[in-house]
């Protein structure tokens, strides 16, 4: 399937666009970073030969990953293969394997990754700092360029409104880290899926609100004793498009889900 490239010159930063032709009619997008010479994700294994020309063209002397989603892992194979060293946590590699047999419409959109590499592991110039940021995975952390105020924070923003979640998420830890990253006082962050936000400072803010109230919506119905079929229809509403094309694995219901399962180590 024919993998897409456009490049946003953003002076310092390079944001490399990747997409597939069903990632573009769902109108899904996602974005590898060039700092310096440091690449921030790897894209999606349907992206190998756009990500091997970006080597071709492009000095990168290694790449940091945010996080294990075959979105930003799925293409180490590519880097290994040309020994650009690799930054990431034991925590990222644990997860590797399950890129290479993704649900279905993972594998439609992204593609199965190959069997994780071996590889050179990248020590981050002193320029850039990571700060982990868990909760949309439990791996997840942001990369942070003090010098220009600026952080890459893989999947932990996307927006202010974020409904839908993967079974395994916690949103709970989410919050935090949106506060984490709030309190650097960020000017500019380059989100994996939404590309550059520049004076991120009310967004966030608007979106830690946001799932305070939301999460602090869902307790109270908890605590009232209803299910979280009911919960989710008053605090969320019903699933809308991301929850369909995903099959149910992204939904509303999960945020509920893991509002519950949470609870008691709050
Ligand atoms: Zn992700």
């Amino acid at each position: 399937m024919h993998s897409m490239m456009r490049v946003v010159d953003h002076g310092d930063v390079q944001e490399i666009e990747l997409s597939t032709p069903f990632s573009r009619a769902a109108g899904v997008k996602i974005s590898v970073f060039l700092t310096g010479d440091t690449l921030v994700d790897t894209g999606f294994p349907r992206a190998a030969p756009v990500i091997a020309r970006l080597l071709d063209e492009r000095r990168v002397r290694g790449s940091v990953v945010t996080h294990w989603h075959e979105d930003h892992s799925g293409n180490l194979a590519v880097l290994a293969a040309r020994g650009v060293p690799i930054g990431l946590t034991d925590a990222t590699a644990a997860r590797l394997p399950e890129t290479t047999r993704l649900p279905f419409y993972r594998w439609v959109f992204w593609g199965h990754a190959p069997a994780p590499p071996r590889f050179e592991p990248y020590c981050l110039p002193d320029e850039l700092e990571v700060v982990p940021t868990p909760g949309h995975s439990d791996d997840h952390r942001a990369i942070w360029h003090p010098a220009t105020a600026t952080i890459f924070t893989g999947d932990l923003v996307l927006g202010v409104r974020v409904t839908a979640v993967l079974a395994d998420e916690n949103p709970r830890q989410s919050l935090d880290s949106v506060r984490r990253v709030l309190a650097l006082e960020p000017v500019r962050i380059f989100d994996a899926h939404r590309g550059l936000i520049r004076e991120p400072k009310g967004l966030l803010a608007a979106k830690i609100a946001w799932m305070e109230d939301t999460i602090g919506s869902i307790e109270h119905l908890i605590d009232q004793g209803l299910d979280d079929r009911p919960i989710r229809n008053r605090v969320l509403g019903r699933e809308d498009s991301v929850g369909r094309i995903s099959f149910g694995q992204t939904s509303k219901l999960n945020f509920v889900r893991a509002v519950r399962r949470t609870a008691r180590t709050r």
